[in-house]
């Protein structure tokens, strides 16, 4: 493929139309860049930023093969993304990052904890689970645990907590005995993310590391800087850096860890893609992670990730929005001269949906997260 850079005004792809990719869009789009974007959805949020979307399955040969003709690079927002059409992309000579393979590793949680293991970094005590056989032996070393279907997990769903090897057994039986992780529960001190940048040539730059608290299964607030040692931060970004050499990932990855008793760390999951608790980073750092997804795949050097400022994110979902469809009080968080708004432009609400988040730029991050709790507290 090489590393011949790609320059505005190409044509940047991307698989997926979600808020990841409307923020991608509009990264490029202020960069300069052309934007296809490729979702089934009518009303995808990266509609209203691409210049082109092909409103099609991720799999529609004319679809893709419209991308492969026009487009100079493409990536994806979308983590269950069809692997397959990122690799027949790829060999249609562009260049596709991540790859189609590293997006099929991050898929399926025997694959990506393998991976993590065999990288020589630590996970959680993990027993995969093909099948009900693999059920049989003695699972007390996973126990308490949680079970996890390999595929299509996300905001804590496809997950049960498990107390015995009976309640292993049942659980997987309700999940039709689906391939599954049974992961053993770990006494959290926090969890913390790591967002990593790295280029076809592999240059690699990481972003401030973020603890996130999160909510019914889904991220609520991101804190930055992490309230944690800088040694230990350092450890956290050097992990996410080792890991993405070892994939040969070429893009942005958020690293997602558990941080143990005596400041032990453990890889939780990776995310191929930008990530919600990267999205301070739209307003915190001089290179947002969205246009570090354009300079990964156009071959450009990663841009500078220095926090300008102690930063929280908060998530909205739809549960702030009233039964009725009416908006939150927006009038206090709009009118604070240290807070940013983005909206993901979905026109409907549902709980737990993902409207929107709104960071709180402060002189301290307990300052931020005590202004942000009680904006929150208003709308
Ligand atoms: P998802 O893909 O839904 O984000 P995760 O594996 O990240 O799934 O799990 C969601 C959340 O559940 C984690 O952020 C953490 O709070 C909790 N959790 C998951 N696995 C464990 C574990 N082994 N021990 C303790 N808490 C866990
Ligand atoms: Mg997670």
């Amino acid at each position: 493929m090489g590393n011949k850079i790609i320059l505005p005004p190409a044509m940047l792809g991307i698989l997926g139309g979600g808020q990841l990719g409307r923020m991608f869009a509009s990264a490029a789009k202020n960069m300069g860049y052309g934007v296809t974007v490729l979702d089934p959805d009518s009303h995808a949020p990266a509609a209203e930023f691409a210049d082109v979307h092909l409103c099609k399955s991720f799999t529609d040969p004319e679809a893709l093969q419209y991308m492969a003709t026009h487009c100079a690079a493409i990536t994806t927002e979308f983590e269950n993304v069809n692997a397959d059409s990122m690799r027949w992309l790829a060999a249609q000579d562009i260049p596709v990052a991540p790859s189609g393979d590293c997006v099929e590793i991050a898929q399926d949680r025997i694959a990506e904890k393998n991976f993590i293991r065999d990288a020589g970094l630590d996970v959680a005590p993990f027993l995969a689970v093909k099948n009900a056989a693999s059920l049989e032996g003695d699972l007390s070393a996973y126990l308490p645990g949680i079970l996890k279907t390999a595929r299509l997990g996300y905001d804590g769903k496809g997950q049960v907590r498990v107390k015995t090897a009976e309640d292993v057994r049942f659980a997987h039986a309700e999940m039709k005995h689906q391939p599954c992780v049974l992961e053993k529960m770990m006494p959290l001190v926090s969890e913390i993310s790591a967002i990593v940048t790295r280029t076809r040539a592999g240059e690699v730059a990481c972003f401030p590391v973020a603890e996130n608290e999160h909510l019914n299964g889904i991220l609520d607030v991101s804190i930055v800087p992490a309230r944690i040692s800088t040694a230990l931060a350092d450890r956290a970004r050097q992990m996410a850096m080792q890991l993405a050499e070892k994939l040969d990932y070429v893009g942005v990855m958020a690293v997602e860890f558990f941080v143990l008793e005596g400041d032990e760390l453990v890889i939780n999951e990776m995310a191929p893609r930008p990530h919600n608790s990267g999205h301070y980073t739209l307003n915190a750092t001089l290179t947002t992670q969205f246009e570090q997804q354009v300079r990964a795949m156009c071959g450009l050097y990663p841009g500078k990730t220095d926090l300008l400022s102690p930063t929280v994110m908060v998530n909205l979902l739809g549960d702030s929005w009233g039964d009725d469809g009416s908006e939150p009080h927006w009038e206090i968080l709009m009118t604070a001269p240290n807070t940013k708004l983005h909206l993901y432009g979905k026109k409907l609400a549902r709980p737990g949906r993902k409207m929107g988040h709104f960071n709180v730029l402060a002189t301290s991050a307990d300052a931020a997260l005590e202004q942000a709790r009680a904006i929150k507290e208003t709308l």
